[in-house]
């Protein structure tokens, strides 16, 4: 049920479902997704759904980890990347893959305490850095990134998150309440660019932290 082969199995669905980075394909081929949920829910993780991580929190569906990793790489290689919302870990670990150094910031203090013990002590990834804190403040002392991801869906984009994207970087967030988009926020020397993608189904970004 968590085997290489079903691995596989979701790596040709998304195929099917249009993801064309090969990059990120091999990434998601090569990260267990099992290990980053419940033992009761393990033999469901490689479906293509959202599963719940416990304190009313889940784990984005493959199709989505993959389209907003596609987005943010635009094919390119990737330096210094932000994640917000680190959940239980998975994106992380596959954004690991794909840049040179990943930052994950997470509200919930037990949810980001169980992904760093899977991010370093079971995967062993070395270029992930895990903060306990508020997204919507960013990483200050690490800016500017050349994509910030957003696993949580924002109703206006954090003036300090678009502050710390760097020129020519990339900002991939579900925007909305109700109904949510994806949307791809660039920055050039000119200013900031949006546009709108798909319609997806995120939790909302929430202020301040929980211990
Ligand atoms: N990328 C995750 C998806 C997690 S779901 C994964 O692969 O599992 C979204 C996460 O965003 C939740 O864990 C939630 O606690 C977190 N979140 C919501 N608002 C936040 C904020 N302001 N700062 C940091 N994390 C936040």
């Amino acid at each position: 049920m968590t085997s290489q082969r079903t691995r596989q199995r979701m790596i040709e669905r998304l195929r099917e479902q249009g993801i064309r980075d090969e990059a990120v394909l091999a990434a998601m081929a090569e990260i267990p997704r099992h290990i980053f949920v419940d033992e009761a829910l393990a033999s469901r993780a490689y479906e293509d759904h959202a599963l719940p991580l416990g304190y009313s929190q889940f784990i984005s569906s493959p199709y989505t980890v993959a389209r907003m990793c596609e987005i943010a790489r635009a094919g390119g290689a990737l330096g210094k990347v932000l994640e917000i919302g680190t959940g239980c870990g998975y994106q992380a670990a596959i954004l690991a893959r794909l840049a040179r150094e990943v930052y994950s910031v997470e509200r919930i203090a037990p949810l980001l305490e169980r992904a760093r013990v899977r991010l370093l002590r079971e995967l062993k990834l070395r270029n992930v850095r895990m903060k306990h804190g508020d997204g919507n403040l960013g990483l200050a002392e690490v800016a500017p990134f050349d994509a910030i991801v957003l696993a949580a869906a924002a109703t206006q984009v954090p003036q300090t998150l678009l502050d710390q994207l760097d020129l020519g970087g990339r900002m991939v967030l579900p925007k909305g309440t109700q109904k949510q988009q994806l949307c791809l926020i660039e920055r050039s020397a000119r200013g900031f660019t949006e546009t709108v993608l798909e319609q997806v189904k995120f939790v909302p970004l929430q202020p301040g932290t929980i211990q």
